[in-house]
């Protein structure tokens, strides 16, 4: 579902009709702390152009937000927050979860034990045969010319 710039959450907290804490700014993206933190330290960052899916933006802008995020690693393990590992996530598109339409990238730190995990399907367990990886990437590798 996209949404438009005026009544987009993101773009309300660029323009600053929205309060938010930011950690970073630059002429390209912004990151800020999410409101409904998976763990504390839970970052997102996310490009100041509003677009729906991380596929229209352009490639440069996608490495910069991702180039961000590996930043937002280095200083969250500088920091108290606890932070065993860290988590990157993008959900692109209402079916892969997500909610807010202006991408964005979450960072946010992992403990053992913290609670949070992926579900996987009941066909998880079941290792795909070959032909049928074999299939696949016949057609992701021609899609990608
Ligand atoms: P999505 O499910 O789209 O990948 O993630 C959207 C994220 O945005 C969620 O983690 C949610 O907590 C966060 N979020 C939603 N509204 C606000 C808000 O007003 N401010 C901040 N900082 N984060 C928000
Ligand atoms: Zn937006």
């Amino acid at each position: 579902m996209k949404e438009d710039k005026e009544t987009c959450i993101f773009c309300r907290i660029l323009k600053g009709e929205l309060e938010s804490s930011m950690v970073y700014e630059d002429e390209l993206c912004v990151a800020f702390m999410d409101i409904q933190p998976v763990n504390p330290g839970h970052v997102l960052v996310i490009p100041k152009e509003h677009v729906s899916y991380i596929g229209e933006l352009n490639e440069e802008l996608g490495a910069h937000i991702f180039r961000v995020g590996m930043r937002i690693n280095k200083a969250l393990r500088k920091t108290d927050v606890r932070c065993e590992g860290i988590d990157y996530f993008l959900a692109d598109g209402e079916a892969a979860g997500q909610e807010v339409f202006h991408t964005h990238l979450h960072v946010f730190p992992r403990y053992t034990n913290d609670g949070f995990g992926f579900r996987f399907g009941p066909d998880y367990h079941y290792m795909s045969p070959r032909e049928v990886l074999d299939a696949t990437a016949v057609k992701i590798k021609a899609a990608l010319k």
